[in-house]
């Protein structure tokens, strides 16, 4: 697939997702799609809410992670898309309004990729490289499924009620109890 057919196909994901939350009380209002490969190799996948409290309900209550999941399964299951190089990113406000500030908006997030690289010193991480406040006081959350004891996977956030950072996780209990 070429680069245009590749937005659109992108694009039909990220409307689905938008459609599919619409009856959430924190929703995004709209998306865009950032891709430069002068800058970046990855596509970053940016869903918008209306503005930051919205955007922060929805870290809370788990809609971001709901439309990670969303997007990062509908992309597993596209036999064209199964390759992906993608990020998917929050953020509060409008759409960009013209070509420098959708660059302004993409050089943000490759800014936050790269903080995020760099994050753990000695294998371990002190201060979130997303936010920057005190990695260990952030929270996991997550929800159980099916029959699991403990969620498997789930979404990261910082207690700082301003703060809008966000990562997923996933652990693997298979190899313990034995
Ligand atoms: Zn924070
Ligand atoms: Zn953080």
């Amino acid at each position: 697939m070429n680069i245009e057919e590749t937005a659109d196909q992108i694009e039909i994901i990220l409307r689905g997702a938008i459609e599919a939350s619409s009856n959430y009380e924190a929703a995004p209002h709209n998306y865009c799609i950032l891709f430069n490969p002068q800058l970046d190799e990855r596509w970053v996948l940016v869903f918008l809410f209306k503005n930051s409290d919205k955007h922060r309900i929805a870290l809370e209550n788990g809609v971001c992670f709901w439309l990670h999941q969303y997007f990062t399964d509908c992309v597993s299951k596209d036999t064209k898309l199964n390759n992906l190089n993608s990020y998917v990113a929050f953020d509060s406000g409008e759409l960009p309004e013209n070509q420098e500030e959708y660059g302004q908006l993409h050089e943000k997030f490759v800014a936050e990729l790269e903080s995020l690289k760099n994050e753990s010193v000695d294998g371990h991480v002190e201060i979130c490289g997303l936010c920057e406040h005190d990695f260990n006081k952030h929270q996991m959350l997550g929800q159980a499924q099916g029959d699991e004891i403990a969620p498997s996977r789930g979404w990261m956030i910082c207690p700082d009620k301003k703060c809008a950072c966000f990562r997923t996780w996933s652990a693997s209990y298979s190899d313990g109890d034995t």
